[in-house]
């Protein structure tokens, strides 16, 4: 199951290939945005570039998986939202880790998962050093 790529986010995964968590950054007032899209929210501006993130945050919400079940994924699968250290937000999935041990405000930190056939996809994993 891949993601649909187009014009607009075709850069995005661009850069996961390249092993990089970006985030799209408005040109003109500089407001983090993600997913990828091609205008501004706050001000409107077609004008971006973008900031490749460090990959820590923090997670701020989570909700576990049972179904529906896609074949090549773990279940239960973990979806999060991070607040990433850069100000945004971003959802993806916690792995290396048992959903039990799942908590509000829990330090993480960008793993780059990579598909057998090469495709990279950047998920996240309880922060390494965290007290646990
Ligand atoms: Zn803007």
């Amino acid at each position: 199951m891949k993601p649909p790529m187009g014009e607009d986010n075709g850069w995005w995964w661009q850069q996961a290939a390249e092993g990089h968590l970006a985030i799209q950054r408005c040109g003109s007032c500089g407001t983090l945005r993600h997913p990828p899209r091609p205008m501004c929210g706050d001000c409107h501006s077609l004008a971006w570039d973008h900031v490749v993130s460090s990959g820590r945050g923090t997670l701020d919400s989570y909700t576990i998986l049972h179904h529906p079940q896609f074949p090549g994924f773990d279940y239960p699968l973990i979806i999060i939202l991070v607040q990433l250290e850069e100000g945004t937000r971003f959802t993806s999935q916690l792995v290396n880790c048992s959903p039990e041990d799942v908590e509000f405000g829990m330090p993480v930190e960008m793993v780059m998962h990579e598909d057998p056939d090469g495709f990279r996809l950047p998920m996240f994993q309880p922060a390494q050093g965290a007290s646990a």
